[in-house]
């Protein structure tokens, strides 16, 4: 089969056609500055990057340049577009009414658009996604994966806030959890290149992307993950500060005379290594800023290091124990000083670090020691081959 993969944002739309019995990328690329003015890039597998500049004014066009870049005589990846078997479309937020990926029917998207409040920048664009596609490839089955179904398997004691009940019952404010589909793959694939039996595991993921999260894997289920109803809880990440003292916003909103939408964008925005260190969100910019004493971006490391440490030594306790931990995502797969710096403080657990092993970038590798008392790995996240394997279970 060959699967068509979506990621809807705003202004932007990322894609991959995987064929899923080799599971290889037949094209990729992405649509920018949509609704703006508009710019595909398109990459047939072996070829190089087409760039091509075009309105679209909505998702429609651009996903009608994509279809079109697809099946192009000169440099598409099918003859046809009859070769496109399904769609697997990545949506955020699917509340606690998506504990899997489904099968996109009318009903369907009507409770996508009722998570729609807990997602605001995220859902509507998704769903603006779904509809282009659904016009544009009315016969074609399409499935939902959802960034928060994984993380559905939380007990209610790691979910509820310390808030009055009744924000959960009238609101659904609870926490969800993001990144999940990446949580999944990364656990599953850690069980396996390690040959232990997922489902009686304790398997710590530390997705250490832009987005950054940590889960507990408790028997191949979340027990536990470090974002909440938003992607803002947890570690310090890119430019989002993770978890602070709730407090801080009014001070800082009278201080800097700013409403709730300007707090909201300082702290998504402005904070995380980029707001501590002032030079980045990238860690390749912080490891050279590091590297040459720079006082602000060696903050910025440290505090990132020791909060994803603290949070491993938090989901140890609430597994009680750990087999094996596995670092993911453009952090977790490419920055090994990084690494190095969390490894540094779970000696207790009786981890050892294999400084050789641990240079590595972007592929499975064991990075302690054979008498490390846990495994450390790193093991590279694939969201859209993991969004392709869902939609071909459910439609085949
Ligand atoms: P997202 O999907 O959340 O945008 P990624 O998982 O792509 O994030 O991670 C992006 C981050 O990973 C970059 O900001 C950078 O800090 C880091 N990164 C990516 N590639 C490298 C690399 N080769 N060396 C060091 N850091 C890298």
């Amino acid at each position: 089969m060959n699967v068509l993969v979506i990621n809807c944002g705003s202004s932007s739309l990322k894609y991959q056609l995987i064929n899923s019995d080799s599971e290889e990328v037949l094209a990729k690329g992405l649509c920018e500055r949509i609704g703006i003015d508009g710019r595909l890039v398109y990459q047939k597998e072996g070829m190089d990057k087409e760039i091509t500049e075009a309105p679209m004014p909505t998702h429609k066009e651009a996903i009608q340049m994509v279809l079109d870049a697809l099946h192009n005589p000169k440099s598409g990846a099918v003859k046809d577009l009859s070769e496109i078997d399904a769609v697997g479309h990545r949506v955020v937020h699917g509340g606690e009414k998506f504990a899997k990926s489904v099968v996109l029917t009318e009903e369907v998207l009507a409770k996508v658009e009722e998570c729609n409040e807990l997602a605001p920048l995220h859902n509507p664009a998704n769903l603006i996604g779904i509809r282009a596609c659904q016009d544009l490839m009315p016969n074609v089955p399409m499935v939902g994966v959802f960034d928060t179904a994984f993380h559905q398997t939380m007990p209610r004691k790691a979910f509820l806030y310390g808030l009055p009940y009744e924000y959960y019952e009238k609101y659904k404010v609870r926490r969800y959890g993001f990144h999940g589909t990446s949580h999944s793959f990364v656990s599953k694939a850690c069980a396996e290149y390690l040959k232990l039996d997922l489902k009686n595991s304790k398997i710590i993921v530390a997705h250490l992307g832009n987005g950054a999260s940590v889960s507990a894997v408790l028997n191949g289920e979340c027990v536990d993950t470090s974002m909440g109803l938003t992607p803002l809880e947890g570690l310090v990440m890119g430019t989002r500060s993770g978890d602070i003292d709730p407090a801080i916003m009014e001070f800082i909103a009278k201080k800097e005379n700013l409403d709730i939408d300007g707090v909201m964008n300082v702290l998504n925005k402005k904070s995380g290594v980029e707001g501590l260190s002032g030079v980045s969100s990238d860690f390749r910019d912080l490891e050279a800023a590091y590297n040459e004493g720079n006082p602000r971006a060696i903050d910025a490391c440290e505090v990132f290091a020791y909060r994803v440490a603290k949070y491993i030594g938090a989901y140890v306790a609430a597994m009680n124990g750990v087999d094996a931990i596995a670092f993911t995502a453009g952090i977790g797969e490419n920055t090994s000083f990084i690494r190095e710096k969390i490894v540094s403080y779970l000696g207790y657990l009786g981890i050892k670090l294999d400084k050789k092993t641990n240079d590595v970038r972007g592929v499975e590798e064991i990075i302690s020691t054979p008498d490390s008392k846990v495994t450390v790995c790193v093991i590279p996240t694939n969201e859209e081959l993991a969004i392709c394997r869902e939609t071909v279970a459910l439609v085949k």
